[in-house]
């Protein structure tokens, strides 16, 4: 008996000993084999290795993209180059100054995104340096350039250029901590930007929900839905809005893994993968060790779909 493992996915063969099949697997003509192999391929168990000399598009000549390669072909099989592939040609903004936002920008270039930057008018401050982002050292620093030195210290050649007035990235991420401006939200829609929330509170990491303007509920439904609950929201996202004077009461380790969870959701859509962020939101409130998933469907009254 023999068990076949990729990733999650397992299966048991029976009736066949190791050296049996090696001595199949040598014999490639034979019909038993091929019609075997032609079903282990179809299940995703079993791909063709990429030719000696391949492709460069194939093959990122990036190293540190080997494991990566490898988690994708856990995933995608023969097709995980191409993934890689089409990440490299991918265009991510970040914007907001939040603690997650220089850390965020460097794990999804670092996740072989080609194309990354950060978008935000605000220096680096001291209680957002965490480790892979923005760095104590760079304390009144503009933000966009501390971003793009954390992209390159993780992802060298990766290209931080902005984008030509009017090009649209493939996602925005709103690494903001207050709540997002109407008027911020009614742009993205009118140029049908994806865009990704993620938000750290007083304890607390909450990453999505990943609106697809016109397609999903978006972040005006989230407030109709907070509204419904509670009459008294509309003034309190006012007070949440006022610029923090205070550092954010949320610790380095939190804001990592909110981090890790956005580049995550990000990094699934730029796949083509449904995201659970998509009409949801992923909440952390520690010491809850626990992801939960909080659905906020289209509100009837929002009009966005
Ligand atoms: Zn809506």
């Amino acid at each position: 008996m023999l068990q076949v493992e990729v990733g999650t996915r397992r299966t048991v063969v029976e009736g066949i000993d190791p050296p049996r099949l090696r001595q199949l697997l040598a014999t490639a003509d034979d019909p038993d084999v091929a019609t075997a192999a032609g079903q282990l391929q179809a299940a995703g168990l079993l791909w063709t290795a990429p030719p000696d000399d391949p492709d460069p598009r194939r093959v990122p000549p990036r190293p540190w993209l080997a494991a990566e390669l490898a988690a994708l072909t856990l995933r995608y099989g023969e097709q995980a180059a191409t993934r890689l592939a089409d990440r490299a040609r991918c265009v991510v903004a970040v914007h907001g100054h939040s603690k997650t936002a220089a850390h965020l920008a460097a794990l999804l270039a670092t996740s072989g995104v080609g194309r990354v930057m950060l978008n935000a008018e605000a220096t680096a401050r001291l209680d957002t340096a965490v480790p892979g982002g923005a760095r104590p050292a760079d304390e009144g620093r503009p933000l966009p350039a501390v971003a793009a030195e954390a992209v390159q210290r993780a992802a060298p050649g990766t290209d931080t250029s902005a984008l030509p007035f009017g090009e649209r990235p493939d996602l925005v991420v709103l690494a903001t901590d207050e709540p997002v401006e109407p008027e911020q939200r009614d742009a993205l829609h009118a140029r049908g930007c994806a865009h990704l929330l993620v938000q750290l509170g007083a304890g607390f990491g909450v990453v999505g929900p990943l609106v697809l303007p016109g397609l999903t509920s978006c972040l005006g439904c989230v407030d109709r839905h907070r509204q419904d609950r509670d009459a008294a929201w509309p003034a309190l996202a006012v007070q949440f809005a006022q610029r923090q004077r205070a550092a954010l009461p949320v610790g380095a380790a939190l804001a990592t893994i909110a981090a890790g969870v956005a580049a995550l959701q990000a990094l699934a859509h730029l796949d083509g993968e449904a995201s659970p962020a998509i009409e949801g939101t992923l909440e952390l409130h520690p010491p809850d060790w626990r992801l939960r998933r909080r659905s906020w469907p289209v509100h009837p009254s929002c009009g966005c779909t």
